[in-house]
């Protein structure tokens, strides 16, 4: 199996099973709404911080299958990282899918397999949707507190 092979079924696998699907909208979650009009996505995110750690990620959106697969591996990926942590994930996806070298491949795990995106600028917005959504709600909650 070659790499691009790799990277496909983690999407499809993603897209297909999602992780961490469906929102749980309590109190102690923090939620954001995000869309993606080139696209057509749209994308709820809710995280859970406890100690300044983020505890819990859930998404809920419908979309491509970049932007709703690429929801499900955001929230693997960010989930049980301190705020710190979790900003400089979504800052080296970023940097990744607009034709940068990861700083930390280890840490952004599946979300490697994104980096193909960077052939695709239309496409850069629907891979980012869902950690632009989390990195909002991550500021708004070290701004405000979980409200
Ligand atoms: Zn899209």
């Amino acid at each position: 199996m070659d790499l691009n092979t790799l990277y496909r079924t983690v999407i499809m696998d993603n897209y297909k099973n999602p992780k961490n699907k469906g929102l749980k909208k309590t109190d102690d979650f923090h939620f954001v709404h995000l869309n993606n009009p080139s696209c057509g996505d749209d994308m709820n995110v809710e995280i859970k911080i406890e100690n300044g750690i983020v505890t819990e990620v859930n998404h809920d959106g419908h979309g491509c299958s970049i932007c709703c697969s690429s929801a499900s591996v955001m929230s693997d990926v960010v989930k049980g990282h301190n705020v710190e942590e979790a900003l400089a994930l979504c800052n080296d996806f970023y940097e990744m899918v607009k034709g940068e070298e990861p700083k930390d491949e280890e840490a952004l795990g599946e979300a490697i397999a994104y980096m193909g995106v960077r052939d695709f600028p239309a496409r850069i917005k629907c891979a980012t949707l869902a950690w632009k959504a989390v990195e909002q709600a991550i500021r708004e909650v070290m701004t405000d507190g979980n409200k």
